[in-house]
């Protein structure tokens, strides 16, 4: 079982995979005023940065569950590298329909919401992992700009317009689903370029140790499109962030 193998190639060098810098990922964890003990379940972990970083800086307890195999190796890594250990543990496995047998006082879904099978459902996928008065984290893109065709949200690499939301309805939606929006963070147009440049380097150096690889010829491509690509369209029309949520009594 595994993610799709061009991910593991563009993003092997990242800790983080999604348009966070290590700066926004630790200005959220003081956003949500963890304290030491805090159960934090993630579900798409990836390399484990918000767990292991949380668990050293903020003495969370951590439960990770990521489908790659690679991201999975490198979150235990990195537990291991910033003696968080015995805080954290990692999962390789489809984190579809997970519920923890111990519910989290935070449960989170950053820059993974198809697990649950769109936002609405990831938060209520949560939800029964989640403590009484516990916090919900959806990481989620949001229009900049509502892309004046489909052809521009095609560009974005998104299916279509109707995928996301504009900021204001993506915030009011969460109300709608009976949901108290209690923090945000928001990534920008520099925390995106540290998400998609490293992308380029990688791929770069990935096809000179491996120019005969079955994917060679798709990473050429990818490499040779993708930074004008970006610039045209994603780093002008969409957003990101984590939002916190905290269901309505
Ligand atoms: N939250 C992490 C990773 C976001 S990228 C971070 O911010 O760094 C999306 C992640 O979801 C990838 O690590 C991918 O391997 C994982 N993923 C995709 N489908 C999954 C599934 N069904 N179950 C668990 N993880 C999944």
């Amino acid at each position: 079982m595994d993610i799709p193998q061009i991910f593991t190639i563009t993003e092997s060098a990242h800790r983080i995979h999604n348009p966070f810098t290590p700066e926004k990922l630790a200005t959220l964890g003081a956003a949500l005023r963890l304290e030491r003990g805090t159960r934090v379940l993630d579900l798409g972990s990836g390399s484990g940065e918000m767990l292991c970083t949380w668990a050293r800086d903020y003495g969370v307890i951590g439960l990770g569950i990521d489908m790659s195999q690679l991201f999975t190796e490198q979150a235990k890594l990195r537990a291991e590298e910033l003696g968080v250990g015995d805080q954290v543990k990692f999962i390789h496995g489809d984190a579809t329909g997970y519920v923890s047998d111990e519910k989290a006082d935070v449960a989170a879904c950053v820059g993974a919401t198809w697990i649950g099978g769109g936002v609405a459902n990831t938060i209520e996928l949560l939800a029964r992992s989640l403590l009484t008065g516990g916090i919900i984290l959806i990481g989620e893109p949001y229009w900049r700009h509502l892309p004046p065709t489909e052809d521009v949200a095609r560009g974005c690499l998104v299916g279509s317009i109707s995928d996301f939301l504009m900021l204001p309805e993506l915030l009011a939606s969460f109300g709608h689903l009976g949901y108290d929006v209690v923090e945000m963070v928001l990534a920008d147009q520099d925390s995106w370029d540290r998400y998609e440049a490293p992308k380029w380097l990688t791929m770069r150096r990935w096809l000179e140790d491996n120019p005969d690889d079955e994917f060679a010829k798709d990473v050429r491509a990818k490499l040779t499109s993708e930074p004008v690509r970006y610039v045209t369209y994603t780093r002008e029309y969409l957003g990101w962030g984590v939002f916190a949520l905290m269901p309505r009594r």
